[in-house]
């Protein structure tokens, strides 16, 4: 289970035992660090799991999902059409007819439970820091991030999505659930995107490079990379004041790299 999937997991597992529930049923993308980690969190902890993937079966699968199926996790495909429902009560029900009970656990593992888990990320941080940035999927992590700091510090998020306006609400609704609507230091930064999910250019591939090879930290283009990409480009145009002292939260996503240098051979990530 790496990096921030551990943590949003952790109270969602011990809830789904305290429900007496010995399944755990979740949703994801065929390159899905959540499924991943959901995957392995099972075999673990001993939970039956069933990941719900969008789109086609492709064979042979790709290291993600052997990766899931090899930790025992049951592949399920679902159309886009249906998977874009995968909220409602009909495609749950339909879900449920199929694999009986379990515990749902939502697509990127974000929920109140998830926030809890990530609020715990600020207390191993042990130096002092005036802003802490961590890259946006869906921003549960940001969310547990802002709970942890109690109005102290700075998170900024990093959108990995195209248009993500949407994510600021979305922090909006996790901190109310979680009783923690009145923070305001916190802001989601729209601008390094690259294009959308999953896409990326030459330049931040040649940052990427130039950043593993100078500091010897693997990151990725999905998450981590447009993050730092976006940090040092800030400090560049004097976002942050000076003599700031900035973390950035390595959230993981490393196994993800295996899929996608093989879908784009050309591209030398290290
Ligand atoms: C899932 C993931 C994120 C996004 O986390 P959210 O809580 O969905 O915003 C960031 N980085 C990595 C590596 C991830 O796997």
């Amino acid at each position: 289970m790496s990096g921030n999937k551990w943590h949003k997991l952790k109270y969602n597992l011990q809830e789904a035992r305290k429900q007496g529930k010995n399944t755990l049923l979740t949703f994801g993308g065929a390159y899905s660090n959540h499924i991943y980690a959901t995957a392995a969190a099972g075999k673990i902890f001993n939970f039956n799991t069933i990941g719900i993937i969008r789109g086609e079966e492709h064979l042979p699968l790709n290291p993600t999902l052997s990766f899931a199926k090899d930790n025992g996790m049951q592949l399920y495909y679902l159309d886009r059409t249906s998977y874009r429902n995968k909220n409602s009560l009909e495609v749950i029900s339909q879900l449920q007819e199929k694999f009986g009970d379990f515990y749902l656990v939502p697509e990127g593992g974000t929920n109140e439970l998830a926030v809890k888990g990530c609020r715990e990320i600020i207390k191993t941080i042990d130096i002092e820091f005036d802003y802490i940035c961590c890259p946006c999927g869906t921003s549960g992590t940001l969310a547990g991030l802002i709970s942890g700091l109690q109005g102290h510090n700075f998170a900024l998020g990093f959108a990995v999505l195209k248009g993500a306006s949407f994510l600021k609400r979305d922090v909006g609704s996790l901190l109310k659930i979680s009783g923690n609507s009145s923070l305001i230091n916190w802001d989601i930064n729209l601008d390094y995107h690259f294009g959308g999910y999953a896409k990326f250019n030459s330049a931040l591939m040649n940052f990427i490079s130039r950043f593993t090879s100078l500091t010897k930290i693997p990151i990725e283009p999905i998450y981590t990379g447009k993050m730092l990409f976006g940090i040092y480009d800030l400090i560049a145009k004097d976002y942050f004041n000076e003599g700031s002292r900035i973390v950035a939260l390595h959230t993981g996503g490393l196994q993800g790299l295996r899929g996608l240098s093989k879908k784009s051979k050309r591209i030398d990530f290290f």
